[in-house]
């Protein structure tokens, strides 16, 4: 008996969404690729639960007609691509005709359009995974609306493996922003829940820029323009004097305007870094060459292409980056006041209403200054937590005497034995332990309020994890507050923290939301809470701060070795070093 079956349709579409629509930002990126196909100007998306309960997309573009409403479901139906030529002079971001189909076959579809064309007139049709369910006559402005309800519903194992919906929001939301930086010309608009959480009105690259990465990310970016070998490299990079070490940027690359995800165009940025460290700029680049020189057609979602010259490709981007670098040695630009704050410790306000909260600060009394340059025993941390002994002030009176060595090590007797004691590997353990803690039970760490509030800027599909993770920070003592649009406000932060590693230190936390598991997220981000705020290798300690670390550290239940299985402590037995003469 013959084994070979050619599967239903409803098989054969089920089995493309699993590759098309992997989650609901995929299914956001192609209704909202469809639009800009459309030749919208303006396209409005709006989520509920993380796209999971609801998507929807409205644009004011060409509209469907008609007769070929039914169409646009059935896979491989597509008004983008007639031949095989078309694929090499494609000018549009879909041309497989699969991501309608896909939808529909794992959700309940509703599509809404009125086409421009003349004695149009507007259709109503709903499907339920794929199919029509019904289809009326009604009057609807120009141009289309997509609603996504209930994505996945009989696809139950793909909807277990999503996040919770702010992370969906957000992988949304840098969806969107990767699709508006390359069309500035359309006015974009995000809702999530009903809250309005990304707009940006059509306008100039550089306005977009700043909607869509912040003000003064935008400001101070440097600009490609650069030609090799037929490829054009356009677009943007962080200057030198902007990078950080501890943010992982995903380039946002585009060829001929559609985004992409490149790993060798992200290296050959990344390596025009090398001389300043390991770094992932904050970049945009722009390509352009012959359709002949690269196929589109690789990947289902489309987010792959394959070059022909990828060593052109490669070599083009690197010395566009390198050059623009290059340029901007040439015109260094130093901030006073920037230098001074980079060089400050944090220090607490006398009172906490010495500077208005709102005013931002322009000027800097020379007290300030003074006190900026010469931190000393007036700082005071704010305690917030009434549990955890503070590192300064109350080291317990019976822990035992102390030695600084290399303004590294700390020695003491303990026991019968001397131990050496690795003092940033220490507080770091110390630290992560109480970040886990604080997490656990709802409890704060301790925290130390800023004169100057410190101003972070958050890439725009940070900002659902921040909404959502503000509690979470306040755990661990930074207290944030919206300041603009992109921009935040630190009021205070961990005590111990360094000024300028509290806004990094929060950009690393909620990327770690962003990128990691639910279940490893507490600990990543006391992993990095505890790296960011330990007590530095090369710090001088006074014996009351070492008397403390050491107590902190005994009071552990495994005081061995740090989360990433760095030994914290020699030992060595009394007996041992007497053996030894
Ligand atoms: P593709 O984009 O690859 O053609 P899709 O499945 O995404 O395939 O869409 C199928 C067809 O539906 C498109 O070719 C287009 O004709 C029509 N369509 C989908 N969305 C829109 C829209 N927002 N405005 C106008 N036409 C649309
Ligand atoms: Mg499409």
């Amino acid at each position: 008996m013959p084994q070979i079956q050619l599967l239903p349709d409803s098989v054969i579409n089920q089995i493309a969404a699993g590759e098309v629509i992997e989650r609901p930002a995929s299914a956001v990126k192609e209704l909202v690729e469809n639009s800009l196909d459309a030749r919208a100007t303006k396209i409005k998306i709006s989520v509920k639960k993380g796209g999971k309960d609801l998507i929807q997309i409205s644009d004011n573009g060409s509209g469907i007609e008609p007769e070929d409403i039914d169409k646009s479901v059935i896979r491989h139906a597509t008004s983008k691509l007639r031949d095989v030529d078309d694929l090499l002079k494609l000018c549009t971001n879909g041309f497989r005709g699969e991501a309608l189909s896909s939808i529909a076959s794992i959700s309940k579809l509703t599509i809404e359009s009125m086409a421009k064309g003349e004695g149009s007139n507007g259709i109503r049709a709903e499907f339920e995974g794929s199919v029509l369910k019904s289809k009326e006559e009604v009057a609807l402005p120009f141009g289309t609306t997509i609603t996504v309800k209930d994505l996945f519903f009989n696809a139950p194992v793909r909807a277990e493996f999503l996040k919770n919906d702010s992370v969906e929001n957000s992988r949304i939301l840098d969806c969107i922003t990767r699709l508006a930086i390359a069309n500035e010309n359309v006015h974009f608009e995000y809702r999530a829940d009903n809250r309005l959480l990304f707009s940006t009105a059509a306008g100039s690259l550089r306005s977009r820029l700043s909607d869509c990465l912040g003000a003064s990310v935008a400001r101070s970016l440097l600009e490609i323009d650069w030609e090799e070998q037929g490829i054009k490299v356009r677009g943007f990079v962080n200057a030198p004097e902007d990078l950080q070490s501890n943010k992982r940027n995903v380039p946002y690359i585009y060829l001929q305007k559609r985004p992409i995800y490149n790993a060798l165009i992200s290296k050959a940025i990344n390596q025009a870094y090398s001389p300043y460290g390991d770094f992932s700029p904050i970049a945009v680049i722009f390509l352009e060459m012959p359709q002949e020189t690269f196929d589109v057609n690789v990947h289902p979602a489309k987010r792959e292409v394959r070059f022909s010259r990828d060593n052109a490709v490669f070599l083009a981007v690197n010395h566009a980056v390198h050059n623009a670098l290059q340029n901007a040695i040439s015109y260094p630009s130093i901030s006073i006041t920037n230098t001074l704050r980079e060089h400050a410790p944090a220090y607490v306000a006398d009172t906490v209403n010495t500077v208005p909260a709102s005013e931002p600060q322009l000027v800097v009394d020379e007290k300030q200054i003074a006190k900026e340059l010469f931190p000393d025993s007036r700082i005071i941390p704010v305690a917030t937590s009434s549990r955890e002994p503070d590192l300064v002030d109350k080291a317990p009176s019976n822990s035992p005497d102390c030695l600084q060595i290399g303004k590294s090590y700390i020695i003491c007797e303990h026991g019968n034995s001397m131990l050496i004691i690795d003092q940033h590997r220490a507080h770091k353990l110390i630290l992560y332990e109480r970040a886990l803690a604080a997490f656990q039970n709802n409890e704060s760490l301790d925290s130390q309020e800023l004169l100057f509030p410190e101003n972070v800027e958050i890439s725009s599909y940070l900002l659902p994890i921040l909404e959502a993770q503000k509690n979470e920070l306040k755990k661990l003592g930074f207290n944030i507050e919206p300041f603009g649009t992109s921009t935040w406000r630190l009021r205070s932060i961990p005590a111990h923290l360094k000024i300028s590693a509290a806004a990094p230190a929060v950009i690393v936390f909620l990327q770690n939301t962003y990128d990691s598991k639910e279940s490893d997220m507490f600990k990543k981000n006391a992993l990095s809470f505890a790296n960011s705020s330990a007590i530095p290798s090369g710090a001088e300690l006074s014996v009351q701060e070492m008397k403390s670390i050491v107590s902190d550290l005994l009071f552990l239940q495994n005081p061995y070795e740090t989360p990433r299985g760095e030994a914290v402590f020699m030992k060595m037995p009394l007996d041992d070093i007497r053996k030894k003469f």
